[in-house]
């Protein structure tokens, strides 16, 4: 009998990848706005149509592609940012996989231009489905802008899947929200629709949290600055009386990048003690920076899980340090022996 194993076909094969990368509209945001600050973006343009399922574009000022790397970009496993197996353990930047580009062309229209800041002329690339249909030169401003299109044109039942626009949305705005947060540095801003719902100025993180979560954000935020040789913990905690009955202003970054985490969590409402009135969860937006050989990112492809190689130790950091923050603040009556 005839042998039966073949190797997937790229298009297919990519179309399977982009299920776990590319989830919904939100999940190619994500990996559009990283890609902006890995390319060294000072200004982050985000235009959304239809909730994302029109249209996303995302227009940076970062440092460009070549004509080559421009289509290289789109191949599976394709990264400037690792070169060795080594590099796994060395990673600051958001990217490191080299999936996003290639799961996104498998499932949309793509159009990009690019240029870098010493070429003349840029380069516009159109791909459907992993099939390039247009390469040429182009005059654009130096960056890159992609537009996706049609998300999942060619998945039907991923597209009928996705939720109201109101949900798809809000999980846009999620993404936006994070990267915003853990980039008070670059000029962010949202437009859906025509309308534009953030303008970030590139700023200090109060005034950033100040944009996202509004002015009366200012009073709430007690600041959290300490660190250790190993550790280094920073941002803001909300003050107790500010607490709300929903979860939501609540984020950890791991060397910038926004993490889940229940058991830090807990660390953290640990330090509140009896301070937090029943049913309310406190603001934080916390930083938790660490040398990255001390975490592993690699765990899940939207990389919002980690590994810490000691997670006691920094449940304890955080817990004693945030404790520490709030009665600074004179809002914890007495402060124990640990401090
Ligand atoms: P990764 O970010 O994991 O490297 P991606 O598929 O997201 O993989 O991107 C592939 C490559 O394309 C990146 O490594 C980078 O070199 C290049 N690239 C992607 N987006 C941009 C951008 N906005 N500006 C400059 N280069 C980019
Ligand atoms: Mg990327």
């Amino acid at each position: 009998m005839a042998d039966i194993i073949q190797l997937l076909p790229d298009a297919i094969a990519n179309q399977i990848a982009a299920g776990e990368v590319i989830q919904r509209p939100a999940s190619a945001v994500k990996e559009l706005i990283e890609n902006a600050i890995d390319a060294g973006a000072t200004s982050i343009k985000l235009v959304v149509k239809d909730a994302g399922k029109a249209l996303i574009q995302v227009i940076d000022n970062g440092c460009g592609m070549s004509p080559t790397d421009a289509r290289m970009a789109f191949e599976r496993h394709a990264t400037s940012k690792i070169r060795q197996a080594d590099d796994l353990f060395s990673i600051r930047t958001m990217g490191f996989r080299g999936e996003a580009l290639a799961s996104i062309a498998a499932v949309a229209q793509v159009e990009i231009k690019t240029r870098r800041h010493s070429d003349e002329l840029g380069t516009r690339l159109v791909i459907e489905g992993t099939e390039v249909k247009v390469q040429e030169p182009c005059q654009c401003p130096a960056g890159t802008t992609f537009s996706i299109k049609n998300l999942f044109f060619n998945v039907p039942a991923r597209r009928n899947f996705l939720k109201s626009a109101t949900v798809e949305m809000r999980h846009i705005i999620d993404e936006f929200q994070r990267i915003a947060i853990a980039n008070a540095d670059v000029f962010l801003s949202l437009h859906h629709n025509g309308s534009e719902l953030f303008h970030l100025p590139a700023g200090k993180l109060r005034q950033r949290l100040i944009g996202v979560f509004g002015s009366a954000a200012n009073k709430k935020l007690v600041p959290v600055n300490e660190e250790t040789d190993v550790l280094k913990l920073s941002g803001y905690v909300g003050k107790p009386e500010f607490a709300k009955k929903t979860r939501g202003e609540q984020y950890f970054f791991v060397n910038n990048r926004f993490i889940k985490s229940a058991y830090l969590n807990h660390a953290l409402v640990a330090a509140y003690e009896d301070l937090l009135p029943e049913g309310t969860y406190p603001l934080y937006v916390i930083f938790i920076d660490l040398d990255p050989k001390r975490i592993d990112i690699n765990v899940h492809p939207t990389k919002q899980e980690i590994k810490f190689e000691d997670e006691r130790l920094v449940y304890n950091y955080l817990r004693v340090t945030v404790r520490h923050a709030l009665g600074q603040y004179n809002i914890m009556p007495t402060l124990d022996f640990e401090q």
